[in-house]
């Protein structure tokens, strides 16, 4: 390991998602383990500007690993989108002798570490922090599985509701331009129809099946709807194509919204945001630079931060059709 390397600075960036504080926690108890010191970052890359520093300790990160959010805040710097912005958070990280930096958050987060490790040559290792799961290099992103959970127990709710009035929801879920979550917690939440950004099915075709499940003796049915899909313009429109075209159903609409970000992270994530954290610290202290850590195939594995900024993840096949068979 690098004698080199005495002091390493976490922050969180992007929007927050679960598990990110027990991330905190762990590259914070694994500089402890290692015997080298820790500072956190206030507010992402505008704390790093504005040297919003804070030295942590193993105990500082105590009774967070439960805690949804991040205790360091995330922001969206434009300032640090600068040359000049720059500049000064590597004069901060320099003057705080600071020889490594672990950026949890998403991709944007990562083009931003890249960019400061192009200019500076400051090691950087990111660790993909979204909800989304929308990072090439990693099976599950920090908060996609308590993401999950809480959308599907959005959905157990609404569907209690939606068969005492004979109603149809359109339920709409984040994922940006994925279809992750609306995929997954829409086959565990037994939807009718899943609409992903990824497959076009059309208004036509979809008021085609939920008449067809109408005439096997559904009474009530959920569609959920991922924030990037296209087939309406909004899921309002959505709603109005259908109640102009389908009779029989009370159509509803509900967009759960933030709620999906915030919560206690799951046993999973816990679990991910440790590993990670463990993970990132020794591949700074092993030397290396520019790349995130990530789950693949079960193991921690490094991918290049360039390669997990360009990619775009894919959709499991396999699991459109479980959902197609599945709403038979
Ligand atoms: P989320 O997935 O929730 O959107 P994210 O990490 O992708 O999270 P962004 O808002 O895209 O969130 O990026 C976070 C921050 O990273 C930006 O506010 C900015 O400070 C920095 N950043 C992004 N792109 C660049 C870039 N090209 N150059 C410098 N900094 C950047």
């Amino acid at each position: 390991m690098s004698e080199n390397i005495k002091k390493i600075a976490v922050l969180t960036s992007g929007g927050d998602s679960p598990g990110m504080n027990a991330a905190i926690r762990a590259v914070v108890r694994t500089c402890a383990y290692h015997n080298i010191e820790c500072i956190g970052v206030y507010r992402g890359y505008e704390g790093l500007i504005d040297g919003d520093f804070e030295s942590l300790d193993a105990r500082s990160v105590k009774g967070i690993i439960n805690k949804g959010g991040t205790f360091l805040k995330s922001a969206r710097s434009k300032t640090f989108r600068t040359k000049e912005g720059r500049q000064k958070a590597y004069e901060n990280l320099l003057n705080e002798n600071v020889n490594g930096l672990v950026v949890i958050g998403g991709d944007g987060s990562f083009t931003g570490a890249l960019v400061f490790n192009n200019e500076f040559g400051f090691p950087v290792m990111g660790i993909p922090g979204t909800i989304d799961n929308d990072i090439v290099g990693t099976s599950h992103t920090l908060g996609f599985d308590t993401a999950l959970n809480t959308v599907v127990d959005a959905i157990d709710k609404i569907r209690d509701t939606a068969s005492s009035h004979n109603r149809l929801f359109f339920v709409e879920v984040m994922g940006r331009d994925v279809g992750h979550i609306a995929l997954n917690a829409g086959i565990a939440g037994g939807a009718e129809e899943i609409l992903i950004p990824e497959e076009d099915l059309g208004l036509e075709r979809l008021v085609d099946s939920l008449n067809k499940s109408k005439t096997t003796g559904k009474t009530s049915s959920i569609v959920i709807v991922a924030e990037g899909d296209k087939i309406g313009k909004n899921i309002f429109e959505l709603k109005d194509y259908v109640d102009e075209n389908m009779e029989g159903y009370d159509v509803r609409v509900s967009v759960l919204g933030h709620m999906q970000r915030g919560g206690a992270p799951s046993c999973f994530d816990r679990v991910l945001a440790s590993r990670m954290g463990v993970k990132a610290v020794e591949s700074i202290l092993d030397g290396e630079t520019n790349y995130m850590v990530g789950l693949i195939n079960g193991k921690m594995e490094l991918t290049p931060l360039d390669q997990a900024i360009k990619g775009k993840t894919k959709i499991n096949l396999e699991l459109l059709r479980v959902s197609d068979i599945m709403s038979t």
